[in-house]
């Protein structure tokens, strides 16, 4: 499966000039829910991963994702493991579960992501999950933007990766960009355009 051309199909592999959320430009952007907008083609690619799963052995009770952006990922992905789909919502300083959702003692549960880049907020809600008692077997995500390593994958883990090291991170592909500080971006340098800031703001 061609990961890439699914995302550049779906206009959800953005080129242009970019500010992210970082501060740094970039030429490329991952507008993450548009390949998710086609639910047929969502299961695709949640099926893919829910293979990769599998045939890693891990098995699961839950999907947990965290809201807003791990939603549609987190449904279809427990959907293709036909297994129960939570999610936990952003509070000061973390995520919690809400909305009459429970997790039992040493439930297994994967926390499932559309994207992830530094892991910031699938380590919040693995987090809050294994302060219920919960036990997180796996991280997963269609995308993995290259600061964390994933199985079979060839990028190594950076710095910026929050992601604990003994926990199995799966994903369909690596999405490395190159990123510029703003006085050295080479768009800006040339000076045609501005970078724009895309996102869920846009
Ligand atoms: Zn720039």
């Amino acid at each position: 499966m061609h990961i890439r051309q699914i995302y550049k199909d779906a206009n959800a592999l953005l080129e242009g000039h970019f500010l992210l959320a970082s501060g740094n430009h970039s030429s490329y952007y991952l507008q993450s829910a548009k390949v998710l907008e086609y639910p047929k083609k969502a299961s695709i690619l949640t099926d893919a991963l829910a293979k990769m799963i599998r045939d890693a052995g891990i098995e699961a009770d839950t999907v947990c994702a965290p809201a807003i952006g791990g939603l549609l990922a987190g449904y279809e992905l427990a959907r293709s493991l036909d297994v129960r789909s939570i999610f936990v919502e952003k509070k000061e300083g973390g995520m919690e579960l809400r909305r009459g959702f429970t997790v039992s003692k040493n439930e297994k549960i994967i926390i499932c992501e559309d994207i992830i880049t530094t892991g910031g907020s699938a380590l919040k809600a693995a987090k809050a999950i294994e302060a219920l008692g919960g036990e997180v077997v796996a991280f997963a995500s269609l995308a993995n933007r290259g600061f964390c390593k994933r199985v079979g994958g060839n990028d190594t883990a950076k710095a910026e990766c929050a992601l604990p090291q003994n926990v199995p991170l799966f994903a369909l592909d690596d999405f490395s960009f190159k990123m510029y500080a703003p006085e050295e971006c080479p768009q800006c340098k040339e000076g045609k355009t501005k970078a724009i800031k895309p996102g869920s703001q846009s």
